[in-house]
């Protein structure tokens, strides 16, 4: 074996043997002569690469990631690796779609395999052992895999690609009355024609928004026929909007924007603060052109020859910025998404690792931090306050931000975090010189901020000036909005109550049965559903505790309001953007796109709507219920809620004229609505970072949440308090808990939460090692063995 260890690398993958029949894929990870003392070593099975597929940087990242998030190695590597790399025994093989295979590229194993397939969809590991009568067959699947004939089963991602929407409009030549005059005596003599003129004519009239082919075939009731002649005759033009942008077409570039003043100097600015720091917060208001200084950056970069990774919000990873981007840098970028298949993964990460040209810009949520970076030399966090860069479960439960800058540290590159409302503690960085800070205070093009204007409605409560959950205010500038043809979206926090079906007679609310929450009343399926476990039912006729039929819904979601909506407005068109109407493939992209080309009038959605998107035509947005945010229990609620409401407004009026934006609440006085409406960062920061401080929160302080879940809920109380006793002994008054949280069981498991609070000048990594240290006696006691315990860094 001594020429296998001779050829042998760390970050090459091999397979191992566990137990009597288990196989699986391993990272090298070390290689070393010390034999192991306590247990008889195994021979590696087969090597499986012939060069590394992960870096020497990469690892000591990823123990990184490991060391301050508190999980093994392992939880990295997979969190890291697309799945087309581990194989493992319970891996499922399945035939690849690709079917154009000959018998004769095949070698004796490999056909045995195809065949196989063909009689069955998919195979485990321990089949294909059976089948080939051997041990060691990862060699044989990885084969199969880099041919193509076989795929790692998962849920494939297609790329949307947009149907094209046909428009006409009136030939320009025909836009004065006299010309137009002449056209219809012209059309006297083919009467159906003239019918699609004068039917064009007068729709353009109502509505400001472009006409379709298929609108105006129906209103007309001409054929195709007909209408093409006219095009043909050039007296309609046909056109179509371009939403088509993620498959890169393969054009030319096109040059990068000349940056206007205040962006150059924001450019500027933030070359100088690189000369002195390692990071920079850019803080610039929505709409500044935060995007095009990035641009600006990666070209740069670029023309350094180095890589530049782009991170952004998972749910911000959409066709507009895709396209954006490969406006400028064509082939250049390549796109690192949880949703694309395995196989795209592998390609996207071979091109890194190799320093392609094809993937020199690197676009990604999350995940992408992970990649095998060759030469890096940028990296953006673009939205840098977004909570969705907090991986929660599994583990490794890491921030992509913090993993980033850890990453650039690596590299010894820059990063520019950007946000037009940073998190606190990005803010409190710079504050503490830690980061650089640059200020883009003016939208591009000298848009204004938009109108926000608060609306009481308790007081329109009592005068009677409410429709439903809507203001006579809201009303009215809906129909001023729509009536000039522009776009509204009506945003309802999604965390906030949910519509709850309660009993007037005895105030019984139907419950899960699995989860400690109540079931929450879901309109379109007239159902009764959990939001933890998925646990429905049909919608109850009448209350189960006893028996009355007068069954009440408690609060309001977006399905509510997309009701009112239809009810107030039955002409314009409704859209709905949640949960459960983006789960389908292209859900977020359809929505997005019917937008885009003006197919919505109104848009109803949660937090998914915050996401940075840029519409041109939405003019007015309503907030209908600003309470539920500001009080929702967690430490962080008001700076959310600032930052979303911020955001959400950031949607209107985004060219040329100014949006308005209307909240309304119970509360108009409350000191976030107050710096919201003022757009008073500033304001905020200051009266946050107070309370932080009084009440020993980050970034003042930093956290560790520990989780105890089991089905028992004596053994998790137990359990819990022996955790929490043995952590006051070392911490003392900074533990707080063990408490149950508001929903206390999620399918079946009991869970209790510990927290320990990190003063500012206590060691983190010595406040890990005490917490391991427990953790071990933790587990080292029977009764508690089974219980499960999860520990979360910076949790919030
Ligand atoms: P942000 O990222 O700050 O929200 P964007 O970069 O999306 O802002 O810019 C807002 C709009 O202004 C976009 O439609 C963008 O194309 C346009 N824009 C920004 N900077 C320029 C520029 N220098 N020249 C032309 N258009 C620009
Ligand atoms: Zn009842
Ligand atoms: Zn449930």
């Amino acid at each position: 074996m001594e020429a296998e260890a001779g050829f042998l690398k760390t970050g090459m993958r091999v397979s191992v043997p566990f137990g009597k029949s288990k196989i699986y894929t391993a990272l090298v990870f070390n290689i070393h002569t010390n034999k192991p003392s306590v247990y008889e070593a195994k021979e590696i099975h087969q090597i499986l690469d012939d060069t590394p597929i992960v870096t020497q940087k990469q690892i000591k990242h990823w123990q990184w990631v490991s060391d301050y998030y508190m999980c093994t190695l392992g939880d990295v590597m997979r969190a890291a690796l697309p799945n087309a790399f581990i194989l493992e025994s319970e891996t499922i093989i399945s035939r690849s779609a690709n079917a154009s295979i000959k018998d004769t590229d095949l070698k004796d194993d490999e056909f045995l395999i195809y065949e196989a397939l063909n009689h069955q969809t998919s195979l485990k590991i321990q089949d294909i052992i059976s089948i080939l009568d051997k041990k060691n067959v990862l060699p044989v699947i990885k084969r199969l895999l880099e041919k193509d004939v076989v795929s790692v089963e998962e849920e494939v991602y297609e790329k949307y690609k947009p149907k094209l929407v046909r428009y006409v409009k009136l030939s320009t030549y025909y836009s004065s009355e006299i010309k137009l005059q002449e056209l219809l005596d012209d059309l006297n003599r083919a009467p159906k024609q003239k019918q699609v003129v004068m039917t064009l004519f007068s729709m353009s009239a109502q509505t400001k928004k472009p006409i379709k082919v298929s609108e105006l075939t129906e209103k007309s009731k001409a054929s195709t026929a007909i209408i093409k002649s006219l095009i043909d005759k050039d007296v309609l033009e046909e056109y179509y909007i371009q939403t088509d942008r993620i498959q890169y077409a393969g054009e030319d570039n096109n040059a990068v924007k000349t940056l206007n003043k205040p962006q150059l100097k924001a450019y500027k600015e933030i070359q100088t603060t690189f000369e002195t720091h390692q990071i920079t917060l850019l803080h610039g208001v929505t709409s500044s052109g935060k995007t095009e200084i990035y641009v600006k950056l990666i070209e740069e970069a670029l023309e350094n020859e180095n890589q530049v990774l782009y991170l952004v919000p998972e749910i911000a990873l959409t066709t507009q910025l895709v396209g954006r981007l490969q406006d400028y840098f064509g082939e250049k970028v390549a796109v690192y998404h949880s949703k694309y298949s395995s196989q795209e993964r592998v390609e996207v990460w071979n091109h890194v690792l190799e320093n392609s040209p094809k993937a020199q810009v690197i676009l990604g949520a999350r995940s992408s931090v992970l990649l095998p970076f060759y030469r890096l030399g940028l990296i953006i966090v673009d939205e840098e306050h977004e909570s969705s860069y907090k991986q929660f479960d599994p583990a490794p439960r890491y921030h992509a931000r913090d993993t980033a800058i850890v990453l650039a540290h690596l590299f010894q590159c820059k990063t520019l975090l950007g946000s037009a409302t940073p998190s606190l503690e990005s803010y409190y960085n710079t504050k503490q010189n830690k980061y650089g800070l640059v200020e883009l205070t003016t939208r591009f093009n000298d848009v204004l901020m938009p109108d926000i204007e608060l609306v009481d409605i308790k007081d329109k409560q009592k005068r009677k000036r409410m429709t439903g959950h809507f203001s006579d205010r809201l009303i009215e500038e809906m129909a001023e909005t729509l009536k000039d043809g522009h776009q509204i979206i009506l945003f309802q926090n999604r965390r906030g109550f949910s519509p709850i079906v309660e009993c007037n007679t005895c105030g019984h609310a139907p419950q899960c049965p699995n989860c400690d929450v109540s079931l929450t009343y879901h309109q379109y399926k007239d159902q009764l559903r959990c939001h933890y476990c998925g646990y429905y039912s049909a919608m109850i006729k009448a209350c189960e505790a006893c028996g009355s039929l007068d069954l009440d819904n408690k609060g309001f979601g977006t399905e509510q309001v997309e009701e009112e909506v239809k009810e107030l407005f039955p002409d314009a068109k409704v859209a709905r953007m949640d949960l459960d109407t983006t789960r389908g493939k292209y859900g977020y992209e359809k929505i997005i796109t019917a937008l885009e080309q003006q197919e919505v009038d109104i848009l109803v959605g949660t937090q998914m709507l915050t996401k940075g998107l840029d519409f041109r035509h939405v003019k007015l947005v309503g907030i209908m219920n600003a309470d539920n945010m500001l009080n929702f229990p967690d430490f962080r609620a008001h700076e959310r809620s600032f930052q979303l409401m911020l955001q959400v407004s950031g949607r209107a009026g985004r060219t040329e004229e100014r949006g308005k934006v209307l909240i309304q609440t119970y509360n108009p006085f409350h000191n976030i609505l107050q710096q919201v409406t003022t757009n008073s960062y500033q304001d905020m920061y200051r009266e946050q970072m107070e309370e932080r401080l009084n009440f020993k929160y980050p970034p003042v302080y930093r956290l560790i949440k520990i989780t105890l879940k089991h089905r028992d809920y004596n053994r998790v109380n137990l359990g819990a308090d022996w955790y929490a006793k043995s952590l006051r002994l070392v911490f003392k008054a900074h533990v707080l808990g063990p408490e149950f949280p508001p929903v206390s069981r999620i399918r079946n498991q009991y869970i209790k939460h510990i927290l320990v609070k990190i003063p500012p000048k206590q060691s983190v990594a010595k406040t890990k090692e005490a917490i391991i240290k427990i953790n071990n006696s933790f587990f080292n006691i029977k009764d508690f063995r089974a219980v499960r315990v999860i520990l979360n860094v910076d949790n919030y």
